[in-house]
């Protein structure tokens, strides 16, 4: 009988989880997952899921996931954070198709999505923290409980701070902490702020919400750049008030209101990668681990379920290689990251002539189908 090729998934987020779902049905592989934590963690925030990664996600059943637990989007509206007026409204069946909807859900209820459709034979271990991978004549991964296993394949999926990045490329992984965020969820709402994002941008701040599901409970992400908000810590912790009651401010009352709402408000400090790496041998690098990227288009785990499934095809194909995840990968994450960085600056703009040009820009763009596909659709449409 052919020998199985053996595959280490390190890390159970999103791009491990979707990795697996499209391998895991390869009677050739063998595959294993190994989880530094328990594999969900407190529920603390939504995601946006942009139609780029719908589709994708589609093709491992997302359509057939209950309904109730996610929210399609049909519009962004975009708002001054200080008088509510509007500023645009990107209708977003520009790029929806039927069930192949833009849509925000729990971070968590997506994880669930991915893990409970895994096949049973996967083994998937937690609280087994990978310290070292070496590339020797085998690839060797080194754990912390002092274990070592040796796999064909390796694919690390261990997000932004990946120690097992650092290591193997011998590279002085550098951040950038561009911007601190304040993220929570908000029970309950009501359907006023049903199917759309709204968009409020301020002056060093922006802050969208969104629901996350049919109950119409919310989440919101906001963002500041002042660096005098920037947070010491390194890692998601509790907000302190007094934190929370700088950022909050200036936005409108009835904002202030709604966010203040919320109990457990986390901050999380921005950070973003210098430079992009695939990997080694046969040792790949996705999502999170290879392109850390900030938030300001709501691409990071859309990239990531982009690049488990391309890395899926090119295993599945027997192709797989650095160089030829580089050759397909590279330029579409280049040319996000760098409207990613863009948008920071465009939506934190605080000269009030640049403000009115930024939003006389934004009005025209999003209302017209081509000129809106032409600047989004280069996200939105991917071909997969
Ligand atoms: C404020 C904020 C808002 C965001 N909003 C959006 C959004 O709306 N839309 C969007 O697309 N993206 C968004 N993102 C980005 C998105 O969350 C990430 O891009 C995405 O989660 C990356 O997925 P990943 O699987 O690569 O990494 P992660 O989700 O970080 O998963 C890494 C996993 O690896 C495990 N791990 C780490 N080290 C080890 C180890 N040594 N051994 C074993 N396991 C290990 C971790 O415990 C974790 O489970 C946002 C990010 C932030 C900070």
């Amino acid at each position: 009988m052919k020998k199985k090729i053996s595959i280490a998934i390190i890390g159970s987020g999103i791009a491990g989880l979707t990795l697996a779902n499209f391998l895991h049905k390869e009677k050739n592989l063998e595959i294993e997952i190994f989880e530094k934590d328990n594999i969900k963690n407190s529920s603390t925030s939504g995601i946006q899921i942009s139609n780029n990664a719908r589709i994708i996600l589609n093709k491992i059943n997302f359509n057939q996931f209950n309904k109730k637990n996610y929210c399609n989007i049909h519009s962004i509206k975009i708002f001054d954070y200080k008088n509510l007026s509007k500023i645009a409204s990107l209708n977003m069946n520009f790029f929806n198709k039927k069930n192949s909807e833009y849509f925000c859900i729990e971070r968590n209820k997506l994880i669930s999505f991915l893990l409970n459709q895994l096949n049973k034979n996967i083994k998937i271990h937690t609280n087994k923290k990978v310290i070292e991978i070496k590339t020797e004549d085998t690839n060797q991964i080194f754990f912390q409980d002092g274990q070592m296993k040796k796999f064909d394949i390796v694919v690390a999926c261990d997000g932004i701070f990946s120690n097992l990045r650092k290591k193997l490329s011998k590279e002085n992984l550098s951040f950038r902490h561009t911007a601190t965020a304040y993220r929570g969820i908000i029970k309950n709402m009501g359907k006023i702020y049903s199917e759309k994002v709204n968009l409020y941008l301020g002056k060093k701040k922006h802050l969208v919400i969104y629901p996350i599901n049919q109950n119409y409970d919310l989440s919101f992400t906001g963002i500041t750049n002042d660096l005098n908000g920037r947070s010491k810590q390194t890692y998601q912790h509790l907000s302190r008030k007094n934190e929370i009651k700088h950022f909050l401010r200036d936005f409108h009352p009835l904002i202030r209101k709604s966010i203040e709402k919320c109990k457990n408000i986390y901050t999380w400090p921005i950070y973003s990668h210098s430079n992009t790496f695939f990997g080694k041998k046969n040792v790949f690098f996705i999502g999170d681990s290879s392109h850390a990227m900030a938030p300001f288009q709501a691409q990071g785990a859309a990239l990531a379920i982009e690049d488990a499934y391309i890395l899926s095809k090119l295993i599945k194909n027997n192709l797989f290689s650095v160089k030829q995840m580089e050759k397909i990968r590279l330029n579409r994450i280049t040319m996000i990251k760098k409207r990613v960085e863009r948008n920071l600056i465009i939506f934190h703009l605080h000269n009030i002539i640049l403000q009115k040009i930024r939003n006389f820009i934004l009005n025209i763009v999003c209302n017209k189908k081509l000129l809106a596909t032409m600047f989004f659709g280069k996200i939105f449409n991917f071909k997969a």
